[in-house]
């Protein structure tokens, strides 16, 4: 288990550059994700971390240490709609400008509208491949999503941005860039002056997650990586873990579709695999959960999909079959 309850504030805080923070939010149901503090005219936020009273307990002391009180924020920037980047927002004391990109307002609406979204993928799964029904309509999956999810409350955005868009906090600007794939309302943002790149999930330390995708993105999160890969950026910012070089994100999201299907196509090219094998090919079998695995399947699912729109696999009954193998 985790000791974070125990460590000092200044553990979850980095500076980054001259005016910019990251501030580190421990989460019990997830990975800790990150939120950053830009100084200039506008005292600006990109994403709220997770819905947690504890989580927003760091946040505001980790303010507080660098010089602010929470009135202080003007302006809070959500790089996409998923719960560990803006469930905080429900536990906020007060609500700055928020800004987030084209269509987050229709897909978030009201935080019980969120919570039944998700319900209503495991209902889907569980509608597409029947049997997997009993662990994706579990008790223990259901009780997860909800004690994950906060429930009542509407997030209000005060203005949504589209792809190309600058954002200007000052003497800084931040320029909009639409990056779908790993969620269709993402949105990653490029601080101009010191070519600063905060990517959201769009691109992570480990390799980007497709997972928690609706429906098939592969195509999308393809256009995402074209319409980055000639900008000049001097390090990258991700949401969960530590920054890296762009060359280095850049090198992971590119080949990320075809490191995927191959672990997939591997694991069906000696004989056909359940739905089940293939998520824990996709997962690996140590990161396998039951609990989480209706959002983690929705990863397996889009490539899965991906490779049968294709037709570099079938489906026949319960077992997934790589074409032109096994004779
Ligand atoms: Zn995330």
């Amino acid at each position: 288990m985790n000791d974070y309850r125990t460590k000092p504030i200044g553990d979850f805080i980095t500076k980054l550059a001259d005016g910019i923070w990251q501030i580190e939010l421990p989460h019990l149901k997830t990975q800790s994700a990150n939120v950053f503090l830009i100084e200039d005219e506008k005292i600006t936020l990109i994403d709220s971390g997770p819905p947690d009273p504890f989580c927003m307990d760091i946040l505001l002391k980790a303010l507080r240490r660098i010089g602010y009180q929470w009135t202080d924020i003007n302006l809070l920037l959500l790089t996409h709609p998923h719960i560990d980047h803006l469930g905080g927002v429900a536990f906020l004391p007060t609500l700055p400008e928020i800004y987030a990109f084209k269509g987050t307002q229709t897909e978030m609406r009201t935080y019980d509208h969120y919570m039944k979204r998700w319900r209503g993928l495991l209902d889907k799964f569980a509608s597409e491949y029947p049997e997997l029904q009993g662990i994706l309509l579990s008790k223990l999956s259901i009780d997860w999503l909800h004690s994950f999810f906060p429930v009542g409350g509407t997030l209000e955005i005060t203005k949504e941005v589209i792809d190309g868009e600058t954002i200007s906090l000052g003497k800084r600007e931040l320029q909009v860039i639409y990056t779908p794939g790993h969620s269709m309302h993402h949105m990653s943002l490029l601080l101009k002056q010191e070519k600063l790149f905060f990517s959201g999930d769009f691109m992570l330390h480990r390799g980007p997650a497709l997972a928690h995708v609706m429906g098939d993105q592969v195509e999308a999160f393809i256009q995402s990586i074209k319409r980055v890969e000639d900008l000049t950026i001097e390090k990258v910012y991700p949401s969960h873990g530590y920054p890296f070089s762009f060359e280095s994100g850049l090198g992971r999201v590119s080949s990320l579709i075809s490191r995927q299907e191959e672990r997939l196509l591997n694991a069906l090219s000696d004989s056909p695999k359940t739905a089940m094998d293939l998520y824990i090919s996709y997962i690996g079998s140590k990161n396998a959960s039951i609990e989480r695995f209706g959002l983690d399947f929705a990863g397996a699912d889009t490539i899965i999909k991906h490779l049968l729109n294709k037709g570099d696999i079938k489906k026949e009954g319960l077992y997934f079959y790589r074409n032109g193998f096994y004779h």
